[in-house]
């Protein structure tokens, strides 16, 4: 809790600051409500989420006195209740060999180190782990995940850079197959400046991995960064075009002030979060609780 609240510092200190500057000796009037409305939309909750916890909050409370505590409190109560729906672990099914994850998302959301965080995290839970470097564009990017497989002692599946992704992705289901692995996590390449050419690449990685496992990826995560607030938000409507999502992670939530798009997140895709990155060390990567998640945002 405290590593998290820690994290949304700068989030929670925005929105404790503007309730305590709204909410100082005064009535929860119309003015109030619209100032607070603002003052969470500011804060990427969205524009439909915002009204709808300032309504609820005017719902009881209409003109009557309320400390910035209180309106502190039922937020946090409410963001919980919206956030719950959502907080969903990543689930690696045991008699799945290997279950299967693909990792998706724009060039420097997070992609190699959330899975670089994840394999880590496995590993060390006994569960026999395996990368495949399908960021074939960027040779730091397969680099990196092999420094990472190199820490964890994680064996990772690579080429050279250029390489066909489909294929190493091919290659990389068959010996996870053969060496019966738990897990195989898949990376990608994230040029969403061209979304024809990275469409097919994921629909053909898909293509060729249900070639050995009609049910494979079992699971497509998307990676967004927080600090790209409402653009979090589009990045996610662009990517269920291009494959099915099936669960986000939000990435950098330490030093943005954008920790309230995770909410906004929840309202309008309701995805799954699976986890969130509050730093770059293996341990950095949490699972999501709703219930923490509110109270570190609303201070
Ligand atoms: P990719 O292009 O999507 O694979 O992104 P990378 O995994 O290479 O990450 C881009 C940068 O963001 C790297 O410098 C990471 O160390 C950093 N990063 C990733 N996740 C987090 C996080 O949760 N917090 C912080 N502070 N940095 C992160």
């Amino acid at each position: 809790l405290t590593r998290l609240k820690a994290a949304l510092k700068r989030s929670s200190s925005k929105l404790g600051d503007g309730i305590a500057g709204i909410f100082n000796k005064r009535k929860l009037d119309a003015a109030a409500l619209e100032e607070l409305e603002e003052l969470l939309i500011a804060s990427d909750l969205g524009v439909a989420t915002s009204a709808k916890l300032a309504n609820n909050l005017a719902k009881t409370r209409f003109n009557k006195d309320v400390s910035p505590e209180e309106v502190r409190s039922a937020l946090a109560a409410d963001v919980a209740e919206m956030l719950e729906p959502v907080a969903i672990p990543l689930e690696i099914a045991p008699e799945r060999r290997p279950h299967v994850v693909l990792v998706v998302g724009v060039n420097g959301a997070g992609k190699t180190t959330t899975i670089g965080k994840l394999a880590k995290q496995q590993a060390e839970l006994g569960r026999k782990v395996m990368l495949a470097a399908g960021d074939t564009f960027r040779a730091a990017a397969i680099e990196q995940l092999q420094i990472w497989g190199e820490r964890s002692r994680v064996p990772v599946i690579a080429k050279q850079p250029g390489a066909d992704a489909a294929g190493l992705a091919f290659e990389a289901l068959e010996t996870a197959k053969r060496e019966a692995a738990d897990l195989l996590l898949i990376d990608t390449a994230g040029r969403l400046h061209n979304k024809g050419e990275l469409m097919a690449e994921l629909q053909k990685i898909q293509r060729v991995l249900r070639k050995q496992d009609e049910s494979a990826p079992h699971d497509v995560l998307l990676v967004l960064d927080a600090t790209t607030g409402q653009n979090a938000l589009n990045q996610v409507a662009t990517f269920k075009e291009l494959v099915a999502v099936t669960g986000l992670v939000v990435t950098k939530l330490d030093g943005s002030a954008k920790g309230g798009v995770l909410v906004a997140l929840a309202e309008q895709h309701g995805l799954p979060v699976h986890a969130v990155g509050v730093g770059e060390g293996a341990e950095d990567l949490r699972p999501f609780s709703a219930d923490h998640f509110a109270k570190s945002l609303m201070g």
